[in-house]
């Protein structure tokens, strides 16, 4: 086959900039071995999120100009909806201004005080709502995920039978909603099967249980089930992501990640009217009027026009190699990852890479600073930093896995940048053995990965 490249030219660009050896450790030091405390202009490369990073293209800042400001009835908000209706096939559209928007509308309007809301496994803002509205996330996303080494297409999977048990142990009434998270963010941007989304849909059928769709990454998790799903692999897209959403009632939407753009989200109500005249009517005082739910007109032109580039297959094609390259180039050069590379990021084992640090001094967060002093590459530790305490007795907790999340912005960097990144943490491996585990001098109580300070321990 033809080899392809990116399926764009660049006509704008924003420089970016490696300061000094010296400049980065003492950002370092200064950002308290914290990489979310350094400044922008302190990274070189930029993989904390994938989230509100990627570039939008002409034609979405083409739109910008097209923002129709109206308090009620903006233009823009009617051409949002018709995409919502063409790709995903939904009737009822409301725009929030991110995707933790919509949870804060919708899920105290579905969640009686006690429920439980099941999840393959609940993004961490839309954890902290269903704690809001009264309800208690619980997760069942296959054991398959949590075993890095060992390849498996679609490791965001419910375990069907123990989401099952679970409903008949507790009771259906004692369960406000499933939340189906595409693709599974926290198992590593893994995607979800068609197979399993059906089978997901008919126990929610069975038990009278609505079926929800957090929908960030829908585009990604309909790319893999083309090409990875029997039966898929001559579908377009759209079928692919319409199919997906059959299977649910209503969606909440970060668009900072598929939609393609910086800010904006959205709520999605298939056909269930009293539903969406509640969420309307919630929406007024949390976000804004519902036809503009805290965004300017011009964000819901760009969101309109994003969502229609996000599920276009050249571009998906692009990305999702993106990824799988520099997941390759990482484990042909003996960097343990998690197999295989999922939507949006490529996850480093750093327990495998530093078996001599210990969970509570966090070998991710050792590697992540590593990496920032090696070449300016800022990642993210996703673990036991990230998990924190136990509420009751304080104590540490040991996250089953200990990951540094490199996270790519969509149509942001190129194949050089990512060769950057694989040299970088290939260098490193050779010295890992060296790398010291971290101690607190400032913890926060409160989600405290964020603003915590740390030290080497020597
Ligand atoms: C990003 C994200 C959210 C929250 O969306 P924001 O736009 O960051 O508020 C919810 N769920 C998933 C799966 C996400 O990736």
């Amino acid at each position: 086959m033809m080899r392809k490249a990116e399926p764009f030219r660049i006509k704008m660009v924003e420089p970016i900039r490696l300061i000094s050896r010296e400049a980065r450790e003492k950002a370092l030091v200064e950002a308290g071995y914290n990489p979310f405390s350094l400044k922008g202009e302190e990274v070189y490369i930029d993989l904390l999120t994938d989230s509100g990073t990627g570039a939008m293209s002409d034609n979405q800042w083409a739109g910008i100009m097209l923002g129709d400001e109206s308090y009620a009835g903006s233009r823009n908000f009617y051409n949002l909806s018709q995409s919502v209706k063409d790709i995903i096939g939904y009737n009822y559209t409301i725009p929030t201004h991110q995707g933790r928007g919509a949870e804060q509308v919708l899920f105290p309007l579905l969640v009686k005080k006690g429920q439980y809301v099941i999840g393959n496994m609940h993004f961490d803002t839309t954890m902290a709502h269903i704690d809001l509205s009264g309800g208690r996330p619980i997760n069942f996303v296959t054991e398959k995920a949590f075993d890095t080494t060992t390849p498996y297409d679609f490791k965001g999977n419910f375990d069907v039978e123990k989401m099952e048990a679970f409903i008949k142990e507790k009771g259906a009434e004692n369960v406000a909603f499933i939340l189906i998270t595409i693709t599974c963010n926290s198992s590593g941007g893994q995607p979800v099967s068609m197979e399993n989304i059906r089978a997901v849909s008919e126990v929610g059928k069975k038990y009278g249980i609505r079926v929800l769709i957090d929908a960030a990454r829908f585009a990604e998790n309909s790319y893999f089930i083309k090409k990875r799903e029997k039966g898929y692999e001559n579908k377009s897209i759209v079928e692919i992501v319409k199919e997906t959403f059959s299977y649910a009632e209503a969606f909440t939407m970060s668009a900072k990640k598929d939609a393609l753009v910086n800010i904006g989200g959205l709520i999605g109500i298939k056909d269930n009217e009293k539903l969406y005249t509640e969420a309307r009517s919630m929406v007024v005082p949390l976000e804004g009027f519902p036809t503009y739910g805290g965004l300017a007109g011009r964000d819901m032109e760009a969101l309109a026009r994003g969502l229609r580039e996000g599920v276009d297959e050249a571009y998906l094609e692009y990305r999702i190699n993106q990824v799988a390259y520099l997941g390759k180039r990482l484990s042909d050069g003996g960097v343990p990852i998690q197999s295989p590379t999922g939507g949006h990021a490529v996850f480093v084992d750093a327990k495998k890479m530093l078996p001599h640090i210990p969970a509570n001094q966090f070998p991710a967060q050792v590697l992540a600073n590593e990496l920032y002093l090696e070449s300016g590459v800022r990642g993210v530790e996703i673990g036991s930093f990230l998990l924190g305490r136990d509420a009751e007795t304080g104590e540490q907790l040991e996250s089953p896995m200990e990951l540094l999340r490199l996270t790519i912005p969509r149509r942001t960097y190129t194949n050089n940048h990512m060769d950057v990144v694989a040299d970088a943490l290939i260098n490193i491996k050779d010295r890992a053995h060296t790398l010291k585990g971290l101690e607190f001098t400032y913890e926060p109580k409160i989600l405290r990965h964020f603003t915590a300070r740390l030290k080497p321990i020597e």
